[in-house]
């Protein structure tokens, strides 16, 4: 093992959504959703980023019908501040020292600031890609994903990967090893959505479980509370969404160290953002 990646952790903005529905028994009241993204540095490898999170994109994007229906279901507070590629400079950095963006799944509030760097490799699963890239119109927005939110040349730059074969983490399935170093694992978190990955990585402030849209709430996988049942027609599986809830309750479990990171849960946020 090299040493241990840099990690910031940022908000990108958030919409709005009742916690009724993001978790099983929850509140009927509106919750701010932020889209974290992590930057991360690797030692060798540079700098990469773990989502895109919200961008001016998405609201040029979801501005007619029929994605216009996007920003209804779920109010956009953004600002264009809050964009990764305008939050770069504190770190002294600019969009082009970004190597490569691992996307965790295809829906828009992940990869809308995609667009912004034009010089990065894209990360994906081959199944993730497939899922979205035939679709447009309703049949995109069914699946929260916006083509023009990916770069037009995308599937140049993308890099895709076939199913994982790495040493597998208990419970939850074989994995790739980004940097063949052990500091940064995909694993499938199959149920949200098709081919979505989670990213353990190896951090300057311990180990991160990011598990992307696996649950909304942290709480979900403590408590084994998953989201909703009246959201599930937005999972890709909503069996094994539950069965993804039930494997990372286990894991967490038996590495108690480990953080876990979902990307829109104000409690990982408040713990972990970068002001
Ligand atoms: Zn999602
Ligand atoms: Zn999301």
């Amino acid at each position: 093992m090299t040493e241990p990646l840099a990690c910031f952790i940022l908000d990108t903005g958030h919409c709005l959504a009742s916690e009724h529905h993001l978790i099983e028994g929850g509140a009927r009241q509106q919750m701010a959703c932020h889209s974290l993204v992590a930057l991360l540095r690797h030692p060798q490898h540079g700098w990469f980023l773990w989502d895109a999170g919200y961008a001016p994109a998405m609201l040029e994007a979801t501005r007619r019908f029929p994605y216009l229906l996007y920003r209804l279901a779920t109010p956009l507070r953004l600002r264009p501040e809050l964009a990764v590629a305008a939050q770069l400079p504190r770190f002294g950095l600019a969009p082009a020292d970004i190597g490569q963006v691992i996307i965790s799944h295809f829906h828009a509030d992940h990869i809308a600031g995609l667009r912004d760097f034009a010089a990065a490799r894209f990360v994906a699963l081959t199944e993730a890609y497939q899922a979205v890239a035939p679709l447009s119109g309703l049949a995109a927005l069914r699946r929260a994903f916006i083509p023009a939110l990916l770069p037009a040349d995308f599937a140049r730059r993308v890099h895709l990967l076939p199913a994982f074969n790495g040493p597998p983490l208990a419970g939850l399935g074989p994995t790739y090893d980004l940097f063949n170093d052990g500091s940064a694992l995909l694993v499938r978190l199959p149920g949200h959505a098709r081919g979505q990955v989670g990213l353990l990585a190896h951090t300057t402030r311990g180990r991160l479980f990011f598990v992307a849209d696996s649950c909304w709430l942290t709480r979900s996988i403590v408590e084994r509370r998953p989201p909703s049942s009246f959201v599930n027609f937005i999972a890709d599986d909503p069996r094994s969404l539950r069965d993804t809830i039930n494997r990372l309750h286990g894991f967490t479990a038996a590495n108690p160290d480990i953080q876990i990171v979902p990307s829109h849960c104000p409690d990982a946020l408040a713990r972990l953002l970068e002001l």
